[in-house]
């Protein structure tokens, strides 16, 4: 199907594409367009304008930021997140959530903060970014906002970003350790997850001090498991411990049940999920 007709602008500057932003009534912004465009060719959304952000300088890099954080820009691609070195070394869920993302034309195409921006519920990088206490930075023409992770995603397809607002950077801070675990819809790395689990801890005299777990892909929108973690801080990080946390992988929530699982197969799979991700933490 074609999309319904609409604007395309392609702002040179992030200011011109905020003003644009503020002066359309029903605007999307377009980074990768890996998820926008079939939406809009299915007539899902149908923006009257659409802001191309693809062109804008600045926007593709991944830095230190601040010395103790790494700053992604809103035009990093999966790819580059994947095999960006400082991701690796200090943000690890999140380049092996980017690399599990989808496949290698879409890494190639799509990027990181397109996909927290989208808040799909069985989307990859949203979990690693809330394990790994991430921060989004919003610019709007009325300012610059920073929205903790844990408080950005909402419900399925709907973030805390306010419609005049772009996602121009996530935030992650250095320190721990992490990894993300899936299980994709064909049984492999590179497809939506079934179920998926990225696990941040602290640990120090093989104690574990401080830990982070999110879920992907059960229930209405990512989620930080926190009677998982709960259950995990302060143990040696015993089998014991990670089947107590993997126990309670999916308490407080609504398990989704589709074409790919039933609720309990979900459920177990979350609980599976997340002792792997536990396991290899740890490991
Ligand atoms: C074949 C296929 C397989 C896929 N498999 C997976 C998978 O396994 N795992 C997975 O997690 N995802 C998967 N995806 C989804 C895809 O990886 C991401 O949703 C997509 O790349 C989003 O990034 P984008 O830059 O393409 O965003 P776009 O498609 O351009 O935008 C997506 C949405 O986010 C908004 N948006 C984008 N950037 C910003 C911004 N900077 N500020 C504010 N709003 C913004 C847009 O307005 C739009 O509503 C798959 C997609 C395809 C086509």
């Amino acid at each position: 199907m074609y999309p319904s007709t609409f604007d395309y602008v392609a702002p040179a500057s992030l200011s011109e594409a905020l003003d644009a932003l503020a002066a359309a009534d029903n605007a999307k912004i377009l980074s990768g367009g890996m998820s926008l465009i079939p939406l809009m060719k299915m007539r899902l959304v149908r923006p009257t304008t659409v802001i191309d952000i693809s062109r804008i300088p600045g926007l593709n890099t991944i830095f230190t930021d601040r010395g103790d954080h790494i700053k992604i820009g809103a035009l990093v691609t999966h790819a580059e997140t994947a095999a960006s070195a400082l991701v690796m070394e200090n943000a690890t869920a999140l380049a092996q959530a980017a690399d599990a993302t989808a496949d290698i034309q879409v890494r190639n195409q799509g990027t990181t903060c397109g996909s927290i921006a989208h808040a799909d519920l069985a989307a990859d990088q949203p979990a690693a970014v809330l394990a790994l206490g991430g921060t989004m930075i919003a610019q709007s023409v009325r300012g610059t906002r920073e929205i903790a992770a844990a408080d950005f995603f909402v419900d399925t397809l709907t973030s805390a970003l306010e419609p005049d607002e772009i996602l121009t950077s996530i935030r992650i801070p250095k320190g721990g350790t992490s990894v993300y675990r899936k299980l994709g819809r064909r049984g492999g790395e590179s497809d939506y997850p079934i179920a998926g689990a990225a696990v941040w801890i602290d640990s120090s005299n093989g104690s574990v001090a401080d830990a982070r777990i999110a879920v992907t892909g059960v229930s209405s929108k990512p989620y930080l498991a926190t009677a998982s973690a709960a259950a995990i801080v302060g143990t040696d990080g015993s089998a014991d411990a990670i089947a107590a946390a993997g126990s309670h992988a999916t308490d407080g929530v609504v398990v989704l049940e589709d074409l790919y699982a039933t609720v309990d197969y979900r459920t177990h799979l979350a609980d599976v999920y997340v002792q792997r991700a536990l396991k290899d933490v740890l490991a």
